[in-house]
């Protein structure tokens, strides 16, 4: 099948309203062109400079062909929250010279692969995690920077700190001199209220602005990584630094291989 055939299967089959599944350069264009505008109109509702924004694709379960092409459109930062799938892919595309950041939590078998390949962590919330990872970063002769994820939402299967624990999480940090702390992480709640949604990434900016303002020692330039597909535009107006988008770069994606 070509590749335009394919293209136009894809779009044909896809209800209105879901992102369509992004193949070729020229649809990464369109999809980045479309998210870039919406952050640069929440920005500016926010009295913000966009460029104060960083969007992270996050590239889960999308295969190396896709990647190439997002890349071809001048994507060069991925998210993934698996460290097997993204190793594999950095192995896969290391010609390209991605920079890579794994944004899902991770198990204490898995700090030597991240050590050894990702250039960014941003679900960090084990000192265990933080020690292991020094180490053998140390070993490979590399650094990484990490976001502290923190959990604003109070959901009980959420990872993440309490806002209560963070300020002696950041200051064991500290002696972790691999780790580049560049600030905190969060997910809202799984909700269509956007005043809750609101109210977790305010909190998340306040706790930070706290931080900022008490121990601006412990908190790198006090990043804000808040925002998904569904939710970016309010995490930028309520302070986000980087937002992690998936579904509306690469469209819906599929699970099932
Ligand atoms: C998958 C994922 C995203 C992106 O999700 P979309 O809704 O597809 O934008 C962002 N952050 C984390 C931690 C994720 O696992």
């Amino acid at each position: 099948m070509t590749e335009s055939l394919l293209c136009y299967i894809l779009v044909m089959s896809t209800p209105e309203n879901t992102p369509r599944v992004a193949v070729t350069a020229e649809d990464f264009r369109q999809a980045l062109t479309e998210v870039q505008e919406k952050i640069a109109a929440a920005a500016q509702r926010a009295g913000r400079d966009a460029r104060e924004v960083r969007l992270l694709p996050v590239s889960k379960t999308v295969p190396e062909e896709r990647i190439r092409a997002a890349h071809a459109a001048g994507i060069e930062q991925f998210g993934e929250n698996k460290v097997q799938e993204a190793q594999d892919k950095a192995a896969a595309m290391a010609d390209l010279g991605i920079h890579w950041a794994i944004i899902g939590p991770l198990q204490s078998n898995k700090t030597r692969e991240v050590a050894e390949f990702a250039h960014e962590f941003q679900a960090l919330d084990r000192i265990r995690i933080a020690r292991r990872l020094d180490t053998q970063l140390k070993e490979y002769n590399r650094t990484l920077d990490v976001y502290v994820q923190v959990n604003v939402s109070g959901e009980e299967t959420k990872s993440g700190l309490e806002p209560g624990e963070v300020e002696e999480f950041l200051e064991q940090l500290v002696g972790f001199s691999a780790l580049n702390v560049k600030g905190l992480m969060t997910m809202a709640l799984h909700t269509n209220d956007e005043a809750v949604i609101r109210q977790n990434f305010s909190a998340l900016r306040s706790l930070r602005d706290e931080l900022l303002d008490r121990r601006p020692e412990l908190i790198g330039e006090g990043g804000l990584s808040m925002g998904m597909t569904n939710d970016y535009e309010i995490a930028i107006e309520e302070g986000a630094t980087v937002v992690r988008v998936g579904t509306a770069i690469f469209g819906e994606r599929d699970y099932s291989k």
